[in-house]
């Protein structure tokens, strides 16, 4: 901090309203500095560099105090007060990490030259505008998630969208013909950040597609110019260093270019970087991949779970076996956007099945995966001029275990094994440089030496002599002072503002001999300087300084090295990520049981002995029970699953999307065996929700659900319908949910797994060719009823709702009395409006008193063949039942 800047003290502040309303009269020279800045970035917060403090002032000081939990207080001097309130720069990321997690900008301006003796103002710049969603920091970071900004360009011709990671590298541009799709693709990738033109965000359309967002997202602007296509074309071409923008398939592609355009060059202005790890841009299509729609990833728990949204619990958490941060994001793309081509599919299957065979393989992948950092973010760091040594070393450490990892690759069968050998093996010369260069542990900061390893450079070993031998010599120098003055306890010591001094306390001051010059008093002891002292210090600080910045030097020299390659680099992380997410699913196909499937282009899913994949783990004490399940649009198209409540339904539904999106991603399947003919959409519709937040309520949101799959389906789509039209009255769900399956069937032709309480809708089965019924077993013994968990081809006739009611805890009366309103609806009593009389008023007392077994039993009785004794008798045990009854 500049001497006149230390001046200003730190005073509390009064109020918080006073601190609101404040205003300076007068500026000092460096608040003049400060609001010049906070113009240029007044939606970010300004993190302001003062000494070893970032600082905040005005209103970004009372918003961020509030946030973050610290104490504001005021700069001071005289009337000038203004509000404050800072962090210590060392910990600055945490406070960074909160502000972005509740979705603000901060804008970090540092002190861009040394403070010099005299009066006046360091020089300062805001070196980089950090964003939810061009975050690079790895703490702020989710290691296993991708972290998108997402620049939008819509009109009447469609919609566009860039995804871009600039941590990563990642970049993927979209196209979608309906405001739908978009928002679908955007729930799958969820990004952190939206960046719009600025006449784009008062547009209808966007306020319609932040309505169809699962979540929040912040919404930055840019000028409009910098989505024209003219100019974001040019702006690509020059980053990627290419004449045409064909290559990356982007020829026609108007909307996805122009917002990919404004996407880099957000990024790179924010970030104020050259963004070297962002080296292709990747056109994805949809129709090359299985989709699923948000809907469906909830439902069936695909990332996270559904109550707790945990990972642990889902499939993402099962399947999860990776050892590096890419491989995991990898694998969590792969399951949420399955493929759609049998030669893709089958070549993941011949590696998962490679790997799944060869356990010492996989344990040896182990040993060289552990070792490897996160290659992509480190280059984003580095890139934007964020990395440090560390980096540079954890990178070292990842090159060296490549060849051994791309050794084993090498000899792996599979062809998709083989074709990541090669991007591992081309680093030997940079890793040589890199451990030669970089002490095993290099400091944290780059400016302060201690980063590079002796003999690396001769220039930097001299200026290391001379500093370790000048605190040889400053030994010796207070040997020599305590010997000659006779104080023993004199101290040679150094501050940053006096530089080196000798300490005498001042019981020895009489010792003090001539030629020492007092500097400072301190409460117990003086501070002396000799003209020796004056001399050394020129010498050492001096060669401190040259360490310090040669080291920099040096560092930057190997960053710059490392950067050249950043192409390369970031094919050789992805190939590891492929190959750690490729042994990730043979680990769990080898621990788990699993098996390879069939993938190909026919309509049946054939699935013998098929598991739940989590439902199976998570089983205490009990065995899960397999089944079989066929769908084929020629024969059983549209399957209605009955069944008693808890029997199983929505377990075998579900095992039956997961194992088909497993299959798609190139997983093995829980299952004996399985065929599964492509899908080209899994659509669920399960469970009963609102969403009150969206003004929709349950019913609504089943509505709503059900009339996207009508409208979306298609032939070669699996849907999973569990439930329709429970949320309404019995006859318009009957006739809702009749009127659904009978439309998949005649007129979609969807494979569809429909589980249903309406019996009534078996009768589907007797009138429709490919309607097959179905029910998950139950035996009943003794009024108790036994779940069997097996699939039988035949529909339920009941439901035993009352009887799992009764499982679950629900009071003795309660469950007597829905016995009884059960009997009036089953004896076929409907009113007028077609609702059953269930208002029978409850059984008169003594009655109501009445076990079930003895109303089942008087009920059941077959008077005519009763002798006259037998009748006595079950009179005489009637009459003693209820009397224990009554006294009960
Ligand atoms: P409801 O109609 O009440 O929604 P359901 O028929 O859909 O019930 P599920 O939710 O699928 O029933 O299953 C209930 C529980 O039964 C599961 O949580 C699981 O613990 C167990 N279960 C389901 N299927 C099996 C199986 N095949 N083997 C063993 N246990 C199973």
């Amino acid at each position: 901090m500049h001497s006149d800047e230390a001046a200003e003290a730190q005073v509390a502040w009064p109020s918080p309203e006073a601190v609101a309303s404040a205003e300076p009269a007068s500026l000092t020279p460096m608040m003049r500095q400060y609001r010049e800045m906070k113009e240029n970035h007044p939606g970010a917060i300004l993190f302001f560099r003062l000494g070893d403090f970032y600082e905040m002032f005005f209103e970004d000081a009372v918003r961020a105090s509030e946030i973050l939990g610290i104490t504001l207080t005021a700069r001071a001097k005289g009337a000038d007060r203004v509000p404050m309130c800072g962090v210590p720069h060392h910990s600055a990321r945490r406070y960074i990490a909160r502000l972005i997690e509740a979705g603000l900008n901060v804008a970090i301006c540092e002190q861009v030259e040394a403070p010099g003796p005299g009066p006046g103002i360091v020089r300062r710049e805001v070196v980089r505008v950090i964003t939810p969603g061009t975050v690079l920091d790895e703490e702020i970071l989710d290691a296993g998630q991708n972290n998108f900004l997402c620049a939008l360009s819509f009109g009447t011709d469609g919609a566009g969208a860039a995804l871009l990671d600039a941590s990563t590298g990642d970049f993927f541009i979209l196209e979608a013909t309906t405001l739908a799709e978009l928002a679908d693709e955007l729930n799958r990738m969820e990004p952190r950040e939206l960046l719009v033109s600025q006449a784009q965000l008062a547009d209808p359309e966007l306020h319609k597609l932040k309505g169809l967002l699962a979540r929040e997202m912040a919404v930055a602007t840019l000028e409009r110019e910098a989505f024209a296509l003219p100019k974001a074309t040019a702006f690509l071409k020059r980053h990627f260093g290419v004449l045409s923008l064909d290559g990356f398939g982007l020829e026609g592609r108007v909307r996805g270019t122009s917002a990919a355009g404004a996407a880099l060059r957000y990024v790179k202005e924010t970030q104020r970087t050259p963004a070297a790890q962002v080296d292709r841009v990747c056109v994805l299509e949809r129709h090359q991949r299985l989709i699923l729609d948000e809907a469906t990833r909830v439902n069936l728990e695909v990332l996270k779970t559904l109550r707790e949204g945990a990972k642990k619990g889902s499939l993402f958490g099962l399947l999860d076996r990776t050892l590096t941060p890419p491989g995991a994001r990898l694998l969590s793309r792969w399951l949420t956007a399955p493929l759609r081509s049998v030669a893709e599919i089958n070549a993941r299957l011949d590696g998962v099945e490679e790997l799944s065979k060869k356990g010492f393989w996989r344990e040896e992948m182990a040993q060289a995966l552990k070792a490897m950092g996160d290659v992509e973010r480190i280059l984003g760091r580095l890139s934007a001029g964020v990395g440090n040594a560390r980096d540079l070393r954890c990178l070292c450490s990842s090159l060296n275990a490549m060849p051994p990892l791309a050794a084993l690759l090498d000899g792996c069968a599979a062809g998709v094994l083989q074709s990541l050998a090669p991007p591992l093996t081309v680093f030997a010369e940079l890793s040589a440089t890199l451990l030669a260069a970089l002490l095993d542990e290099p400091a944290v900061s780059i400016k302060e030496g201690e980063m590079i390893r002796p003999g690396f450079n001769s220039e930097l070993d001299e200026i290391v002599d001379l500093c370790s031998s000048g605190k040889d010599y400053l030994l010796k120098l207070e040997l020599r002072e305590r010997e000659r003055t006779g104080i023993g306890s004199l101290k040679v010591r150094f501050n940053r503002v006096f530089g080196y001094y000798l300490e005498v306390t001042r019981a020895n001051l009489h010792l003090v001999p001539e030629g020492y010059v007092r500097k400072q008093t301190t409460v117990g002891a003086e501070r002396f300087v000799t003209p020796e002292l004056k001399e050394y210090e020129e010498k050492v600080l001096h060669a401190e300084e040259r360490r310090s910045a040669l080291e920099q030097q040096l560092f930057e020299g190997l960053r710059a090295q490392t950067l050249r390659q950043a192409s390369s680099l970031r094919a050789a992380a992805q190939a590891v990520a492929a190959a750690d997410a490729l042994r990730a699913l043979a680990v769990s196909a080898a621990e788990h049981g699993y098996v390879r499937p069939t993938v190909d282009e026919s309509q049946v899913i054939d699935i013998c002995q098929g598991r739940h994949p989590v439902v199976e783990r998570m089983l205490q004490g009990e065995v899960f029970i397999p089944n079989d399940i066929q769908l084929d649009r020629s024969s059983a198209q549209l399957v209605i699953l009955t069944g008693p409540n808890m029997a199983g339904k929505s377990t075998i539904m579900r095992q039956v999307a997961l194992t088909v999106l497993m299959a798609q991603a190139g997983s093995f399947v829980p299952a004996r065996s399985a065929r599964v003919g492509l899908c080209d959409r899994i659509f669920t519709r399960v469970g009963a929700a609102d969403n009150l937040a969206k003004g929709q309520s349950t019913f609504m949101v089943e509505m709503t659900e059900t009339s996207n799959i009508l409208h979306n389906a298609t032939a070669s789509s699996l849907i999973i319908l569990d439930e329709i039209g429970r949320g309404t009255s019995t006859f318009d769900g009957l006739s809702i949910a009749w009127a659904v399956a009978e439309h998949l069937h005649d007129h979609i032709g969807a494979r569809t797994l429909f589980a249903t309480h309406y019996h009534e809708l078996t009768d589907l089965g007797r009138e429709k060719p490919r309607v097959r019924n179905a029910s998950v077993a139950v035996k009943e013994t003794d009024g108790k009823i036994v779940f069997l968990r097996k699939l039988i081809p035949e529909g339920a006739s009941r439901s035993y709702g009352i009887e799992v009611a009764k499982l679950a805890g629900l009071p003795r009366e309660v469950v007597q009395r829905a016995r009884e309103i059960l009997e009036n609806l089953e004896s076929g009593e409907w009113d007028d409006e077609g609702r059953p009389r269930v208002a029978h008023p409850p059984l008169k007392a003594p009655c109501a008193q009445l076990g079930q077994e003895v109303l089942h039993e008087l009920r059941t009785l077959a008077v005519d063949s009763l002798t006259p004794l037998q009748a006595l008798n079950l009179v005489a045990r009637l009459q003693r039942s209820l009397r224990d009854e009554a006294s009960a």
